[in-house]
């Protein structure tokens, strides 16, 4: 008879779980959530996709903490507002992997798969989890970069490109060192997700493609602090010595993290790791995403009342996309270049520049 295997068994199988294994056995329908939390959940139009890792840190925080609410469905996604492609993307997307919005960064999608299912996704509505992992369109790329001349930057975004395995990422890198692009950055969610996905193939392969252009640059996406992991931390203590560029960007999202204290641990949390904080987006208006969406007002009065209380270097810049394709813009921004002698001071006060 073949005995119950012992703690020090179970502790060696664990270590051999790969972030591949775990995206296999990840919860994929209400049945399975809640068969794992013991309680029913709203049912939704959107897929569900939680790797059992990260669901075991949203357990032990709770089904109402700011870990759960930004990956567990909600009634509220049912709700009918909010837009379909909120930031207009589609209408500077001359391939289906390509978005070229800006003049010289290019926006690639090698695949539109994610290691998890944000429910305040901006692109809910457009991305399929079924979908083919990898089908990079080379000899669309290539022609479109032979006419575009002015693309200095290609921005892997998705889904998310860290799904790729490094062979294929080595691939992708390959393709466009051969089009002698000089800037190469890596939009990604999964080092919070499964950290386990940095391994050393990965170290390598960035090592290599430090020596194949100019600045590589890796945004990690996180909205709180809770998602540093002390698994994520370690991993980052070998990874920021690398020869590359680490920023961070986050989403401002209700329920989640709209308040100073939050920001503040976020943001100082991560410069200590290495990760410079890039942007911080206000919440796009995404169909079955609203309940995320917060008032304008709300998002400028708690960005004025960090600069309070991180150094400048550790605030990242507050965005927002306006709506119909305008593309990004700083939300605390003048509204027109015409001053009127007064600027906003860290209580959010309005104070007069000209002392006489
Ligand atoms: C945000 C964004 C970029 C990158 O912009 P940066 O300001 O360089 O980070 C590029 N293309 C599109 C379509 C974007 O939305
Ligand atoms: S990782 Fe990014 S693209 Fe993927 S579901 Fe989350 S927010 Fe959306």
């Amino acid at each position: 008879m073949r005995l119950r295997q012992s703690a020090v068994e179970d502790v060696m199988l664990s270590q051999t779980i790969t972030w591949q294994d775990e995206l296999k056995t990840a919860l994929r329908s209400n049945e399975e959530l809640e068969a794992f939390f013991e309680t029913s959940f709203a049912k939704t139009d959107y897929p569900i996709f939680i790797p059992t890792q990260l669901a075991s840190r949203i357990k032990q925080r709770g089904i109402d903490s700011a870990l759960a609410k930004q990956f567990l469905p909600h009634a509220d996604e049912n709700n009918k507002g909010g837009m379909l492609d909120p930031i207009g993307d589609h209408a500077y997307s001359p391939t289906k992997q390509i978005v070229h919005r800006y003049h010289n960064r290019l926006l690639f999608f090698p695949t539109s798969v994610c290691p998890v299912q944000c429910r305040y996704c901006f692109r809910k509505n457009e991305l399929h989890h079924n979908d083919e992992l990898f089908k990079p369109d080379f000899e669309g790329v290539r022609t479109y970069l032979s006419a575009h001349p002015e693309v200095d930057e290609v921005i892997f975004s998705g889904g998310d490109p860290l799904m790729l395995s490094n062979e294929k990422l080595e691939k992708c890198f390959d393709e466009f060192s051969k089009l002698k692009v000089p800037m190469l950055r890596l939009h990604t969610r999964m080092p919070v997700i499964m950290p386990s996905r940095l391994d050393q193939d990965f170290v390598a392969l960035i090592k290599k493609a430090a020596t194949q252009f100019e600045l590589i640059t890796i945004v990690i996406h996180l909205n709180h602090v809770d998602e540093i992991t002390d698994e994520f931390k370690t991993v980052m203590k070998e990874l920021r010595l690398l020869p590359i560029q680490w920023l961070s960007q986050s989403v401002l999202l209700k329920g989640v993290n709209d308040n100073v204290m939050t920001l503040k641990d976020l943001f100082l949390g991560l410069v200590k790791m290495g990760i410079k904080p890039y942007y911080l987006h206000h919440p796009d208006q995404v169909r079955g995403g609203m309940h995320f969406w917060l008032d304008i007002e709300d998002g400028r009065k708690l960005f004025a009342a960090l600069r309070n209380y991180i150094p400048g270097h550790a605030l990242p810049e507050y965005v927002i996309d306006i709506p119909g394709g305008h593309g990004k813009t700083p939300l605390l921004n003048p509204e027109g270049f015409e001053f009127n002698g007064q600027l906003l001071n860290k209580h959010g006060e309005l104070v007069s520049y000209f002392l006489n």
